[in-house]
């Protein structure tokens, strides 16, 4: 075993934020140090409950987390945060990282806070994440939350990586709801109204009734397990231990139901494909340049269709 992954499993929060940036970095020797490095500390990953959190900016995502991490650490428990921002691949800049967060949590020696990586991610956010999470793992996190600017795609995509989803709403305006799209509501494992303090309170209330109903009417994502609708204010600390309490309830449900590393599984085996998909995609770009490029002008000039410039490439590979 290499002395980093000595350090990182020994819990050494230097050793570990090294470790993430090697998996940040997009220079290929980098790359090949970090799944050497990841290799090595697979053995020692797995033990922890791995939680994503969405929600629109100025829900109280990070208020939400600092408290919650903060009474988790109170209560002995080591507590990591994972910030991935998609929109930092797009545009370049960081929705997350802007603004100063969770400053106490980030002062707590049983906390680890890493922010969104600012470049775009080698790999995409799927990658970086099981990457960071399995360093966090094997250095001895008990809980990791990963944590998504509301915006489209990636919620999916981080839902995918983590054993329970919690969405975080808010009330005021009153059709915040109608604005969450179903998508994000149907994979969710709990829900979270915040904010439920002082002129909101009453909000709060409608809102999660609004809510509760309108899960009602939505397939359940797993047979055994109902959507729960908590109300909490981050900012006064409320309504924090029923969120723990019900993680854990989920989690020892799923344990019973022998779920929990079902979906794990399911998660690594498709893993396993999207990553292939990638490898190959990479590949292919960079081998058949030319005749990539000639197909992708022949699908511009509309004289193939995509899929037949895809099999025609592929084809091409295969008959190497
Ligand atoms: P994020 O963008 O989702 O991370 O949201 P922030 O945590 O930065 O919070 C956005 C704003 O909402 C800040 O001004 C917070 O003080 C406020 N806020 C967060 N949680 C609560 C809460 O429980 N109650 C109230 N009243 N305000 C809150």
């Amino acid at each position: 075993m290499s002395a980093l992954s000595e350090k990182i499993t020994s819990g050494n929060r230097r050793a570990i934020a090294k470790a993430i940036t090697l998996i940040e970095s997009s220079r290929p020797d980098h790359q090949e140090d970090a799944e050497q490095l990841l290799s090595e500390l697979l053995p020692h990953t797995g033990n922890t409950i791995r939680l994503g959190m969405t929600g629109i900016p100025g829900v109280g995502k990070s208020t939400f987390i600092e408290a919650f991490g903060k009474m988790l650490t109170g209560q002995g428990l080591r507590v990591a945060v994972l910030a991935v921002d998609p929109s930092s691949q797009i545009s370049g800049g960081s929705i997350l990282g802007d603004k100063t967060r969770m400053e106490e949590l980030a002062r707590d020696d049983m906390a680890f806070i890493r922010p969104t990586p600012s470049k775009g991610i080698l790999g995409g956010i799927a990658r970086y994440t099981r990457g960071a999470m399995m360093v966090l793992e094997a250095a001895g996190y008990d809980v990791i939350i990963v944590e998504t600017v509301g915006v489209g795609q990636s919620e999916v995509a981080v839902a995918d990586l983590v054993d329970m989803f919690l969405l975080l709403l808010s009330p005021g305006g009153g059709d915040e709801l109608q604005g969450i799209k179903r998508g994000i509501m149907e994979i969710a494992d709990l829900v979270i109204v915040n904010k439920a303090d002082g002129d909101f309170k009453s909000a709060a209330k409608i809102a999660a009734s609004n809510c509760k109903n309108a899960l009602h009417l939505m397939r359940p994502k797993s047979p055994d397990w109902s959507v729960d609708v908590l109300e909490t204010s981050a900012l006064n600390a409320t309504g924090l231990e029923e969120v723990w309490q019900n993680i854990q309830s989920f989690k020892n449900t799923m344990l019973k139901n022998d779920e929990f590393e079902a979906r794990r599984e399911a998660q690594n085996i498709a893993a396993i494909w999207s990553e292939l998909n990638e490898l190959l995609t990479d590949q292919i770009k960079a081998q058949k340049s030319e005749e990539t490029t000639a197909l992708e002008n022949a699908v511009k000039n509309k004289e193939i269709t995509p899929l037949a410039a895809a099999k025609e490439l592929l084809a091409s590979v295969l008959a190497k």
